[in-house]
């Protein structure tokens, strides 16, 4: 009888635990309950606010921290954006604590850290949204594309950006100077979309399901203003390359 109760007691144990869990995982990827057009709005009306003067730099404050300290983070957007230390990205975005989950890297690459740090954002934080966010006079990119030498753990990291380099000179071999380099910025952000496309199925399945929104903006360091770039040109063609990537080879 005994052994029969304590199985019983486990059995309970392990059903309140599972349930438990269920709900935890439920309020974690609950995500703030906004579509990606609206998480986006809010992105632009807050970058208005910061390029006019007049941002109200939102939940900042004492009760804010409280509040996501104990009840968790809902972010309206991923961003991966460069690590130049003049593009902050709540401050350019007048966003406040628990608003976006900022994944920066020099040269705004999604390396698999970066990609892993969106998945994350997308599937467990419920974020509606991932933005690239590139920037005028970016060091690593300009680096790469005026052909610096770039010791220790840095050619690992501009892999990708070596990449978005070579697409711009073999689309337009006279470029040159200021042009190449913002050129090259520009097909940054485009190569990051991509790579989170082709490297993250699940990236891929969210997009596909609308759950998500994938766009490529760009943070002028001078007015502070961001320009939004849209989705990728070519986003039909990575997800519906996707939808097709498990099927035999075509025989043509
Ligand atoms: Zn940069």
């Amino acid at each position: 009888m005994k052994m029969t109760d304590r199985k019983k007691g486990l059995g309970l144990f392990v059903g309140l635990a599972m349930c438990l869990t269920g709900v935890m995982v439920w309020a974690s990827s609950a995500g703030p309950g906004i579509s990606p057009d609206e998480a986006l709005a809010r992105l632009k009306q807050g970058n208005d606010r910061y390029v006019s003067g007049k941002a109200e730099h939102p939940r900042a404050d004492k009760q804010r921290r409280e509040e996501t300290a104990t009840k968790g983070q809902h972010p309206i957007a991923a961003v991966i954006g460069c690590s130049d230390s003049r593009g902050p990205v709540e401050i350019i975005f007048d966003q406040g604590i628990g608003d976006v989950f900022v994944i920066r890297v020099a040269g705004n690459v999604a390396n698999a850290d970066e990609v892993g740090s969106a998945e994350y954002a997308v599937e467990h934080l419920g974020a509606p949204v991932i933005v690239v966010l590139g920037h005028t006079s970016c060091g690593a990119v300009t680096a790469v594309a005026k052909g610096a030498h770039l010791g220790g753990s840095l050619p690992p990291l501009v892999k990708n950006i070596n990449t978005a380099v070579a697409k711009v000179k073999k689309a337009d071999p006279k470029l040159a100077d200021q042009a190449l380099v913002d050129a090259a910025i520009k097909a940054n952000v485009w190569q990051s979309i991509e790579d989170l496309f082709k490297t993250s199925p699940d990236i891929r399945k969210f997009a596909k399901e609308g759950k998500i929104k994938l766009v490529g903006a760009m943070y002028h360091l001078d007015s502070g203003q961001v320009d939004w770039m849209g989705q990728h040109p070519d986003q039909a063609k990575f997800l519906g390359a996707a939808a097709q990537a498990a099927p035999a080879k075509k025989t043509d």
